[in-house]
């Protein structure tokens, strides 16, 4: 991909390069995204309703508003990403293409690194952004969407897309990322975003009370977040939110009402 995208550069120019990458990341955010709209909200909608966390559906107006920014949110991502390439190639940041050169063991680690990085940084960010004059200027546009659908995970203003994306050449700068890790790295993002955006509830009752599953977040995690727009400031995991106290307090609880009561929408003769 490096080199495709070096070659588009220096063939067609700059800006056919940055519509490759624009294009590249809007299909991996909008193919899975698409595929669990199509299936959640078009074919199985009535099927799958008693998982919607939810019990009601988006407007139209919401979807064309998501779909619109997330356009806007893969150009600009798109942008950030060749100034990644560009600063590479300045001398600037440690993307390497060769396992050997650090080994597997350092190859795992970077990946977990990047994982856990990533979900401090934007438990933090989100926080701050949940500042009443940042707030309403940014993050309200992520926050328009109170019932989400997978289309709101790239649902951005312009200044918070920059936000989230600026973590990345600052990771590159401190550590040695291998090609290959950054890309399994931004595709985990992609799909658990697109997971926690999804709008229904797939983890079993017990899920949040668990010694070891307590410390991934759920779907119900973020919905609430959208819904009610404070608690539930995680990304990833249950971490900080558990560790600063802004857990939702009724998650727990709201988590079984959501299981319990799809399964007895599921199966009516079980009560
Ligand atoms: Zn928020
Ligand atoms: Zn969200």
């Amino acid at each position: 991909m490096h080199s495709i995208i070096e070659n588009i550069g220096l063939q067609f120019g700059p800006g056919a390069a940055w519509l490759l990458t624009s294009t590249t990341i809007f299909l991996r955010f909008a193919i899975p995204a698409s595929l669990v709209f199509l299936f959640a909200y078009k074919w199985k909608r009535k099927k799958w309703f008693a998982w919607k966390i939810q019990q009601k559906f988006p407007k139209a107006m919401q979807i064309r508003q998501e779909i619109s920014y997330s356009l806007l949110t893969s150009l600009l991502f798109g942008g950030m990403a060749l100034g990644v390439f560009f600063l590479r190639k300045m001398g600037y940041g440690h993307l390497y293409f060769e396992v050997a050169e650090y080994g597997w063991v350092y190859w795992f680690f970077s990946l977990a690194f990047l994982i856990v990085a990533h979900d401090t940084y934007f438990y933090w960010i989100h926080r701050l952004m949940h500042h009443p004059q940042l707030y309403r200027r940014f993050h309200l546009v992520h926050h328009k969407s109170t019932n989400p659908t997978p289309y709101t995970s790239f649902s951005f203003h312009p200044l918070e897309s920059v936000l989230e994306f600026a973590i990345i050449p600052v990771l590159t700068m401190i550590l040695p990322i291998h090609a290959a890790v950054f890309f399994l790295f931004t595709l985990w993002s992609i799909l658990f975003n697109i997971l926690g955006h999804t709008g229904y509830e797939i983890a079993p009752s017990g899920f949040t009370r668990h010694r070891f599953f307590k410390w991934l977040n759920t779907p119900t995690h973020h919905n609430m977040h959208h819904h009610h727009a404070r608690f539930n400031y995680g990304l990833y995991f249950n971490f900080w939110d558990r560790v600063m106290g802004t857990n939702h307090p009724e998650y727990d609880q709201y988590f079984e009402q959501v299981v319990e009561r799809a399964l007895r929408k599921a199966n009516p003769t079980v009560r």
